[in-house]
């Protein structure tokens, strides 16, 4: 959905009054609303309570306080594009800033047309960035993209012989929800399915929209009990959950399936062992969890 059009928000972080200044009488006139901040705690502040589009960090001081609050921007916001300014040319610094997540480098004095131009471009690149990456109705991570996590996290379990679980989880009898309620409302439910989702996992688990009405997480470091325990919780969620107003029986579930990684599984295998589960689920009468057996 189409995001009312509002004045897009920068946050100027500079311990430089005068220079707050400056930026702020440059980036207002490109249409932005801009907050200030002189301390990292003042940005920390903006950046709690404000959706930015944008930030633009001062590193003329405390250069290394300065790399790690961009490196805790970049924890919390993962997505949100930072242009750092710095008072001296240091080719190193601008590498250090652009390892540690920025996404662009400038010296000051800056050029108020190029710095415009900057942030323009920053703030079109998150934005294909996003749209290349995530499902456009539930904002969840494509299935290209799930493929993608999932290589590298099979990788990685297999290096460090960690734990590694996957859910594959499909709405039961969606194709009559839709017919029963319209499709706008099954879009709605898928929205809200998704919200269930989210809400229900940690933050280093990875949830996707596999396709239509399936969903598929990654569950790093999980046994598998402990991705059965989410399956339940997130399948009795959604049993319990109201999907449209007019209905008072439960008008919505989903059946899930459950794999771990085995020693030398591929992700592939580990896929169709969860898709295997998720038929069995079906088979056991749906709103069901079912675990794949080992491989
Ligand atoms: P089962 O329990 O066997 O999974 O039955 P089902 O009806 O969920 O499965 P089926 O594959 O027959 O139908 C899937 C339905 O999901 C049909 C399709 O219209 C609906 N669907 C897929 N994507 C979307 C979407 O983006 N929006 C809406 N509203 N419906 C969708
Ligand atoms: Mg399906
Ligand atoms: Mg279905």
């Amino acid at each position: 959905m189409a995001r009312p059009t509002r004045l897009k928000r920068a946050l100027v972080i500079d311990d430089d009054a005068a220079m707050r200044e400056v930026l702020q009488g440059y980036v207002e006139p490109e249409g932005f609303e801009v907050f200030v901040a002189s301390s990292h705690a003042e940005a920390e502040e903006v950046l709690t309570n404000v959706d930015l589009d944008i930030v633009l960090l001062d590193l003329v001081l405390q250069e290394e306080s300065g790399l790690d609050f961009l490196q805790r921007i970049r924890a919390d916001s993962s997505s949100l594009p930072v242009i750092i300014l710095t008072g001296y040319a240091s080719v190193e610094t601008a590498v250090k800033a652009m390892r540690a997540g920025a996404s662009d480098f400038m010296t000051k004095p800056v050029d108020r047309v190029v710095l415009g131009m900057r942030m323009e471009r920053a703030i079109e690149l998150e934005q294909a960035r996003r749209l290349a990456n995530t499902d456009g109705l539930t904002g969840l991570y494509n299935h290209r993209v799930f493929h993608e996590r999932l290589g590298e996290e099979v990788t990685r379990a297999q290096r460090y012989h960690h734990a590694l679980s996957v859910l594959v989880c499909d709405l039961d009898r969606f194709k009559h929800f839709n017919d029963t309620y319209g499709h706008p409302a099954g879009d709605r439910a898928l929205i809200e399915v998704a919200r269930i989702f989210r809400r229900s996992i940690r933050s280093s688990d990875i949830v996707a929209r596999y396709g239509g009405e399936e969903f598929a997480v990654i569950l790093p470091e999980a046994t598998t009990q402990e991705a059965e325990i989410l399956a339940e919780r997130v399948r009795e969620r959604i049993a319990e959950t109201g999907f449209h107003p007019e209905s008072t029986v439960q008008e919505l579930t989903i059946s899930c399936g459950v794999a771990s990684l085995c020693d030398d599984e591929t992700a592939q295998h580990l896929v169709e062992r969860a898709d295997q589960a998720l038929y069995d689920a079906k088979g056991r009468g749906r709103n069901a969890v079912a675990v794949a057996s080992a491989h």
